[in-house]
């Protein structure tokens, strides 16, 4: 049987300078809200909140209050709804092969701040992500896929630094990690929440 999916996460609180989501007070509440939703997935017990045909109604009508935006990969073994066990309209999510962030995923982040007032960005990756081991493998790729492995060059160069005698499995888990922090930064250099955000 294969491992589980572990999840690499790192977080970031934004201050007081958008609307404030509905029913969360501040990030802390928010955080709260995503690792009591994580701790009902992984021991079994979801409630599946947030779901059906009424709550689709309710959010079309009200509008969308997302309470934390989160930047995940592709990969499907990461449904980052189930993952937190969230519903509809909960979370305001960006997936993107290897949870990187450019231009497009900087916009996004922007536009659930400001008009939205979530308060927490949350940067998840997870082990044997395939987007991180292809470069960690050093795979030749073409046109649009080499352009996102790309992206994620640097944080196995930084895993690669910080750790030179890591190879194999211990390799891709320490880029994996690294990928979140490249992606975090990326985020605070993109200026899009300027005086908003701390890591
Ligand atoms: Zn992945």
């Amino acid at each position: 049987m294969s491992r589980a999916v572990v999840l690499v996460v790192v977080v970031m609180f934004v201050a007081a300078c958008a609307p404030q989501s509905e029913a969360i007070s501040d990030s802390q509440d928010a955080l709260g809200r995503l690792k009591k939703g994580n701790l009902r997935f992984s021991e079994n017990h979801p409630t599946h909140p947030h779901e059906g045909a009424a709550r689709l109604r309710e959010t079309s009508v009200g509008g969308q209050h997302p309470f934390a935006v989160v930047v995940a990969c592709s990969d499907s073994r990461v449904p980052v709804e189930l993952l937190f066990d969230q519903g509809i309209g909960d979370l305001f999510v960006i997936r993107v092969a290897g949870n990187v962030c450019g231009e497009d995923e900087l916009a996004s982040i922007e536009y659930a701040v400001e008009h939205f007032g979530v308060r927490l960005v949350v940067i998840l990756g997870h082990s044997q992500c395939g987007a991180v081991t292809a470069v960690v493998q050093g795979a030749k790729e073409h046109s649009h896929i080499d352009h996102l492995l790309q992206r994620i060059d640097p944080a196995v160069k930084a895993a690669r630094r910080e750790s030179p005698l890591l190879a194999g499995e211990e390799l891709i888990a320490a880029s994996v990690r690294q990928n979140v922090l490249h992606t975090m930064e990326e985020l605070l250099k993109g200026n899009c929440l300027p005086s908003c955000v701390s890591a």
